[in-house]
């Protein structure tokens, strides 16, 4: 294409993008600024039609502080197992379920809003715990604006509550703490205020400037309190966004859909997006077919800290990706292939560098730790991080699981490729492989394996690991 507009032969180009030191072949995507360097080599006039990464596409489209608007706050609720996330996940909602709404179908698209008695509109995301907390961190997509901790009032301070304190802290997320299961008799509000203390929570009633709340999932006390606290707290913040441009988000959760095909639901940050939008969301992109908000219910446009679910993908996600609306379906189709393009290096890479590593590692242990490698696809990202924690729980100092990718999504030749070159099993968790896919895995003798209960899958995989450590020593 480039030596094409140069009217130039391509076996020259290919040449002086290898004296650069870069090994291509004709059909491969090249960035922007190796177009521009070949372009001045050739002594061509330089004219940028269309830029290789959504960075270029968007620079330049910087919101003036007139063009921003108050926007409602993202909250996730965090805290020790058991404690009662979910349990306040649902009755937060359940309780803000309107007459008209009353028995119809709660949809779960992984984020909703609700509106607290004065008016405020806030946004919870569904998905509570960690892992999803740090793993949109770990991939760039920062949504959170204020963290709920949820404390037991007969349990207090736990290990993962101290982890949510470091997670919200070194995220710089402020923090509300709910005081639950003030409905027990064993409750003692007190005793959490003082063990917070220990790790630096000061909340006010302990003279602190951390709002404190005394609730109950199960009796719904203190429930409108805890949402007027929250609804204060994004006040202080100030949260803003520009609703008139080109909408961006942040994936929350994306699944491939038997009857809809590839959904993923979307948190929109910046601008508002629209029914026939075109968009590129990390390696995917698409036109918008439908939008789906939290109550099951079509909708034509999604505003920032609103969250739908977005029909009309080419392909999967994954949870954390951000999604970029762009102005045509070329752009679109050329940024997603040219980033799928860089992450296909990456993982050949990255598999290469895994089996040295292994080698060396192997060699360096002395034969003395086994490596039994997988690879895990599954329908949605919390699935596949369950199974990876479970995963690296298996294992002793004889043998060790070893995860060496997992991702959202059907099974696809690179799965099958990077499972050759290490052979590894591939475990699919409530996926299949695509056509092309089982026709490579029969060929290569790569294992495909398919699962709908996780523990199916552990077990399987414990076994295979005692397998390894009878065969091998
Ligand atoms: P999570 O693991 O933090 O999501 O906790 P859950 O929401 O699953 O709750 C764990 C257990 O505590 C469940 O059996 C709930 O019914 C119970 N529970 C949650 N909140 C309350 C509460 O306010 N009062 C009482 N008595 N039990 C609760």
């Amino acid at each position: 294409e480039l030596a094409n507009r140069m009217a130039e032969r391509v076996a020259d180009v290919v040449k002086a993008l290898m004296k650069m030191g870069m090994m291509v072949t004709q059909n491969q995507p090249i960035d922007a600024d190796t177009a521009e360097l070949i372009v001045e080599e050739f002594g061509h006039r330089i004219q940028r039609v269309s830029d290789a990464d959504v960075e270029d596409v968007i620079a330049g489209v910087e919101d003036s502080e007139a063009d921003l608007q108050s926007r409602p706050p993202v909250i996730t609720i965090m805290g020790h197992v058991d404690h009662g996330k979910t349990s306040l996940l649902d009755s937060i909602r359940n309780a803000n379920v309107t007459a008209g709404e009353a028995g119809g179908i709660t949809q779960h698209i992984g984020a909703y809003q609700v509106k607290t008695e004065s008016g405020a509109v806030l946004t919870f995301l569904d998905t509570p715990g960690h892992a999803a907390f740090t793993s949109m961190r770990s991939r760039g997509a920062q949504v959170t604006d204020i963290v709920v901790l949820v404390v037991a009032a007969d349990d207090s301070v736990m290990p993962q509550t101290i982890e949510a304190i470091n997670h919200s802290k070194a995220a710089g997320v402020p923090m509300i703490v709910a005081i639950n299961k003030c409905d027990k008799p064993a409750a003692d509000p007190m005793k959490v205020r003082t063990e917070l203390l220990q790790h630096e929570v000061v909340v006010e009633a302990m003279s602190g400037e951390v709002q404190d709340v005394e609730v109950s999932a199960k009796t719904g006390k203190g429930l409108d309190e805890l949402l007027e606290a929250i609804a204060l707290q994004a006040e202080i913040l100030e949260l803003k966004a520009n609703p008139d441009r080109a909408a961006e988000g942040a994936v929350i959760e994306a699944q491939l859909d038997v009857g809809r095909g590839p959904v993923a639901t979307v948190l929109v940050q910046k601008g508002t997006l629209r029914q026939g939008d075109i968009f590129v969301v990390g390696e995917q992109w698409g036109k918008v077919r439908a939008l789906v908000d939290d109550k099951g219910e079509r909708v034509a446009e999604a505003g920032p800290s609103v969250p739908v679910e977005v029909l009309g993908l080419n392909g999967t996600p994954e949870a954390g990706d951000v999604l970029n609306v762009v102005e045509t379906e070329a752009q679109a189709r050329e940024i997603a292939e040219y980033r799928s393009n860089l992450a296909k290096e990456k993982r050949a890479a990255a598999g290469a560098a895994t089996t040295l590593e292994q080698l060396m590692q192997k060699a360096k242990d002395d034969k003395n730790v086994a490596e039994l490698p997988i690879l895990v696809k599954a329908d949605v990202q919390g699935s596949a991080e369950a199974i990876v924690q479970a995963m690296e729980k298996i294992g002793n100092d004889e043998v060790r699981v070893r995860v060496l990718h997992y991702g959202v999504g059907a099974i696809t030749d690179t799965d099958v490729g990077l499972a050759e070159a290490s052979g590894a099993p591939i475990m699919g968790f409530n996926v299949r492989a695509n056509a092309s896919a089982r026709n490579t895995a029969n060929q290569k003798g790569v294992e495909i394996r398919y699962y709908s209960v996780i523990y199916d899958l552990v077990d399987d995989v414990k076994a295979a690991a005692s397998g390894l450590l009878s065969n091998e020593i």
